[in-house]
């Protein structure tokens, strides 16, 4: 059983990474920003409430954000654990985290925290967009389509770009937020001795070779 969070700025390949974890060990990877947008696509006074927070770059009020997220949890295949990419984004949401999964027995077994400078991540996330049909994400200056406007997994031709992506002061607060919520976030299970940290400006197949051994070796002898 493995219950991961995954931690770095916007940017920094969390999504990338948490997708190849998923596959290689049967779990899913929650997103909490792809469970808010996909909340936004029912339309309702809720939606348009949470579009506000996510354009402006703002955290979701913690119990909109939980009550979504523990729904999801408690849904079959996270029996096996799940990666979590975009939860906590601060200690109360840790500590609010813990008394969920205490509830049944549970626990989170490790935090990767992914390790990337700030110019790297802004044009990492200035440059992204996305296959509208099965949302392969692609880079414009790191790693684009082999041919220019065809997506190489399904061939589509339609793409978006988050909105919250094309804005850079929208990035930039992220980022803001980020700073300053993450260092009180990896104190929090620091001591709890949960702690492992990752050099992201790595290739993808090497970050998830170090992730690969870590989870062998340290959080799955636990
Ligand atoms: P992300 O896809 O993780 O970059 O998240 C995009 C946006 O969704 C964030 O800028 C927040 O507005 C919102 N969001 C995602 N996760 C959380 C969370 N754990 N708590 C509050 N808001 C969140």
């Amino acid at each position: 059983m493995t219950r991961l969070i995954i931690m770095g700025p916007a940017g920094s390949g969390k999504g990338t990474q948490s997708s190849i974890i998923s596959q290689n060990y049967g779990i899913p990877a929650i997103s909490t920003g792809n469970l808010l947008r996909e909340r936004i696509t029912v339309g309702d006074e809720l939606a348009n409430e949470i579009s506000t927070f996510i354009s402006k770059g703002l955290l979701v009020p913690k119990d909109i954000m939980t009550e979504i997220l523990y729904n999801r949890l408690m849904k079959e295949d996270c029996k096996k654990g799940f990666i979590l990419d975009g939860f906590p984004r601060d200690v109360e949401q840790a500590i609010d985290l813990e008394g969920f999964l205490n509830r049944y027995n549970l626990d989170i077994d490790g935090v990767l925290v992914l390790k990337i400078p700030y110019d790297i991540v802004i044009k990492r996330t200035s440059g992204r967009f996305e296959c509208k049909k099965c949302k392969k994400i692609y880079n414009k200056f790191f790693n684009s389509t082999k041919i220019e406007g065809v997506c190489d997994i399904c061939g589509s031709t339609e793409f978006s770009i988050r909105k919250d992506d094309s804005d850079e002061s929208a990035i930039r607060k992220r980022l803001d937020i980020y700073e300053k919520m993450s260092n009180t976030i990896i104190d929090h299970y620091n001591k709890k001795n949960l702690i492992y940290i990752i050099d992201a400006l790595k290739s993808i197949e090497d970050i998830s070779h170090d992730i690969n051994n870590i989870i062998v070796e340290n959080i799955n002898k636990k």
